[in-house]
């Protein structure tokens, strides 16, 4: 799983400038998160060999007071599930009380912390490291976010500990078959969902006190195949006190996005799509997973309302049409049986190599029956296609101008490709090479 950290510190010290720079390489993907704080963001990165998870706490006080409570222990809980804090502090002003009060609680958890020291583009290193060891930290960095200074070392220093990022998903294990995360909002039936599938008594036996903060991986066979089912300690196990905060937890839904080779999409059919589905939606496609839809509690719709609701789900949910949708009651029990089958169908089509002499011909009549357009009077020319990757499906494709190449001709090519390769469940990504 990627590693996690989470942008913690006062308010104005450039918590938020930190974050923007650090999921540059991705920046299509940061969402917000509303249902967590007013500001906290998640949004993937990418540096040298690594990627990683990145959390924006939102203001952090030192003293709490009753308002921000709540943040604040929003802030505490994405610490928790991070494998390492980024303490930013503000070099300009120097240490504050409320610094060394973040410090002190910081201290609590058991990991990595590195002090961040931000704002120092005209400031000695040295000096402005003197004044903040008073903190007592070990790891000292001293960086300008505004200017993109010392990002690199920093996230080098930071991410040494990890191993490079690697497509680890993409490979099955005959033990755990095909992994699949159920992710969706709180209350939209996942665990009634993780009970239907894996039955009662499985439920329980796995259901072990220690590991409710921790992602679980249960295996279970159904029809001679093998699956595991990546269950966040959200849907099998909740605490009494935080409840609801517990019950979406991104970070944990993110993770079993990335260690997942099938993701489960819960919606509920009562409610339709929310922003906060479409952001997560949004991860699971940056992340390049296949994908089924569940609409869930279909059992509780007006079977005069079914055709509309179907209509109006069917439109948001477009931007993900490779994707098999299910309505189903996760209750009664209805449709889960056909979810497996679609999970099945998106894993054959992430996973299945194409030929390349089909792949070629596929093109080739592709552009005879469509032809690309001109770009400055001259013809863009697609010369030859190979499979370049699975999980998802990645075609590389060799021609001379193609970077002019418009989306809508790249959709077209991978409507086709999908519909004659029957690549059902799963984003298909191009990439382009121009040869000359
Ligand atoms: P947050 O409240 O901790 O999220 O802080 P912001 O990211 O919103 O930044 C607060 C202010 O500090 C903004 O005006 C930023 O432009 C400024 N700022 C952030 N990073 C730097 C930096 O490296 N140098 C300087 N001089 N200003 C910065
Ligand atoms: P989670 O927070 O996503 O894990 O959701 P739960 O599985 O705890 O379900 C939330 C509520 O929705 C519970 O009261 C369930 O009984 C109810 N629920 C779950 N699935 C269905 C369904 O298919 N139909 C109906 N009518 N209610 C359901």
């Amino acid at each position: 799983m990627l590693p996690t950290f989470a942008i913690v510190g006062r308010p104005n010290v450039g918590k938020s400038t930190l974050f923007n720079v650090l999921t540059k390489t991705r920046n299509a993907i940061v969402a917000n998160e509303p249902s967590l704080t007013r500001d906290r963001q998640v949004g993937r990165g990418h540096i040298g060999t690594h990627d990683y998870w990145v959390i924006d706490t939102g203001g952090l006080e030192g003293e709490p007071d009753a308002m921000n409570e709540l943040i604040t222990q929003h802030a505490w809980l994405a610490i928790q599930e991070a494998q390492g804090v980024l303490f930013l502090v503000d070099g300009r002003s120097g240490l504050t009380a409320v610094d060394e009060n973040i410090a002190g609680q910081l201290r609590r958890f058991n990991i990595p912390i590195h002090l961040v020291i931000n704002k120092a583009e005209n400031l000695l290193p040295e000096l402005v490291s003197a004044e903040f060891q008073l903190l007592g930290l070990e790891n000292i960095h001293t960086i300008s976010a505004a200017h993109r200074w010392g990002i690199d070392s920093l996230m080098e220093s930071v991410l040494a500990p990890f191993p490079p990022s690697s497509n680890e998903a993409a490979d099955i294990s005959a033990e755990e078959g095909i992994k699949i995360a159920i992710v969706g909002r709180p209350n939209v039936g996942k665990s009634t969902l993780v009970n239907r599938l894996l039955g009662y008594e499985r439920v329980i036996t796995f259901d072990q006190p220690g590991t409710t903060r921790d992602s679980i991986f249960v295996p279970f066979e159904r029809e001679g195949q093998r699956y595991t089912l990546i269950d966040t300690a959200g849907v099998r196990r909740r605490a009494k006190v935080f409840e609801t905060i517990e019950k979406f937890s991104v970070i944990k839904a993110l993770q079993a996005i990335e260690a997942a080779h099938v993701v489960i999409m819960v919606l509920d059919a009562q409610e339709g799509m929310t922003d906060q589905d479409a952001h997560l939606l949004g991860h699971i496609l940056t992340s390049g997973r296949a994908l089924v839809i569940a609409i869930n509690k279909w059992d509780g719709l007006e079977p005069s309302h079914r055709e509309q609701v179907r209509y109006h789900l069917g439109r948001k949910l477009h931007f993900v049409n490779f994707a098999q949708i299910h309505y189903i009651s996760a209750l009664h029990g209805s449709g889960v049986g056909q979810l497996l089958g679609a999970v099945n169908t998106a894993w054959q089509a992430a996973h299945q190599p194409i030929n390349t002499a089909q792949l070629n011909q596929v093109l080739h009549q592709a552009i005879k029956n469509h032809p690309p357009p001109l770009v400055r009077g001259r013809p863009i020319k697609l010369r030859y296609i190979h499979q370049g990757g699975h999980h998802p499906p990645v075609f590389v494709i060799h021609g001379n101008q193609v970077n002019a190449l418009p989306d809508s001709y790249q959709r077209y090519l991978i409507n086709t490709f999908r519909e004659v390769f029957a690549l059902a469940g799963t984003p298909i990504r191009l990439e382009l090479k121009s040869g000359t």
